[in-house]
């Protein structure tokens, strides 16, 4: 069993339907990416899972338990917890009272409230730095790491992060995801949206991909490394690059920014990549 199960989930808003039949599972102590272009469905399925938007079909199981339509402050008692794009930080609180509020949010024993809020400070010097200022004045590095503080002051089962490198330098990029990776070795199964595609795969041991509001594929997130015309259908040209020249860091001096031709005319131009590619099968339930 999957610590989180969705299957054949429909979302809408109003009329316009986001999500179409969507299945996935994340693993206990997996850390998981979800891909695909502008509109593809990403931020719906991180939403609908945490609470904040009920499907209208599917189920969704987390540690066995159906929690379709259960509300967000229900599951972060579970041990669910979302940054969502935007952080949803309490802009007057101080950063401490946001931390405070991260940790009441699922943890009650109050004898170890101190040392997690300090765990936090030796990960975040800055937030320390900064404890008693109000989190609507720190920049927007600050800010996301309160909000990565924070999700984790709760010390959750599952983090689900919504595009963590929003609006944010590489640097604090990477110091946001080797703290990821750090709580996901303490234990923290983790499912990130990114925008930066070889952020996503280079942190993370598989991979969906949303297109369209559907899966349109999944596979080990180092196989998408190695090859990305594999998703390269299902995402913008500046993805592909971007994720060709991270792969192939001695392309761009040798060789053309781009792609050889060659393998540019192996990717399908609109047609769904199969061979090395799985489609998760519906389950017979
Ligand atoms: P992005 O990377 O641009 O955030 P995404 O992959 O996260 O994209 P979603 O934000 O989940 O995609 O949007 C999926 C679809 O649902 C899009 O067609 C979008 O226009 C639509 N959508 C999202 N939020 C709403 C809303 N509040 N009302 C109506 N339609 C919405």
């Amino acid at each position: 069993m999957s610590l989180l199960e969705v299957e054949s989930i429909d979302v809408f808003y109003g009329s316009v339907q986001a999500l179409r039949s969507v299945s996935l599972h994340v693993d206990e102590g997996e850390m998981v990416a979800l891909v695909g272009a502008n509109g593809a469905g990403k931020t719906t399925t991180l939403r609908t899972i945490s609470g904040l938007i009920a499907p209208g079909s599917g189920t969704i199981k987390f540690n066995g338990e159906d929690i379709a339509g259960v509300p967000a402050h229900k599951l972060v008692s579970k041990g669910i917890a979302h940054l969502p794009e935007g952080r949803d930080l309490f802009p007057t609180l101080s950063v401490e009272e946001n931390l405070r509020y991260g940790y009441w949010s699922r943890r009650k024993r109050k004898s170890e409230y101190h040392d997690r809020l300090d765990r936090m400070f030796d990960h975040f010097p800055k937030l320390r730095e900064r404890r008693k200022q109000a989190a609507g004045t720190l920049s927007g590095g600050e800010q996301q790491m309160l909000g990565v503080a924070r999700a984790l002051m709760s010390d959750p089962k599952l983090f689900l992060v919504d595009e963590l490198s929003l609006g944010l330098a590489p640097i604090i990029v990477t110091q946001l995801f080797e703290i990821l990776k750090e709580a996901n070795r303490g234990g923290t199964t983790i499912m990130l949206v990114e925008q930066f595609v070889h952020m996503a795969l280079g942190n993370t041991q598989r991979a969906y991909v949303l297109a369209k509001g559907e899966v349109a594929m999944e596979n080990s997130s180092q196989a998408l490394l190695d090859d990305p015309m594999l998703i390269a259908s299902y995402l913008g040209e500046a993805d592909l690059e971007q994720a060709y020249e991270e792969t192939h860091p001695h392309a761009k001096a040798e060789a053309p920014a781009k792609p050889p031709a060659s393998r540019r005319k192996a990717a399908p131009a609109k047609k769904k990549p199969a061979a090395t590619t799985r489609r998760r099968p519906p389950k017979d339930r």
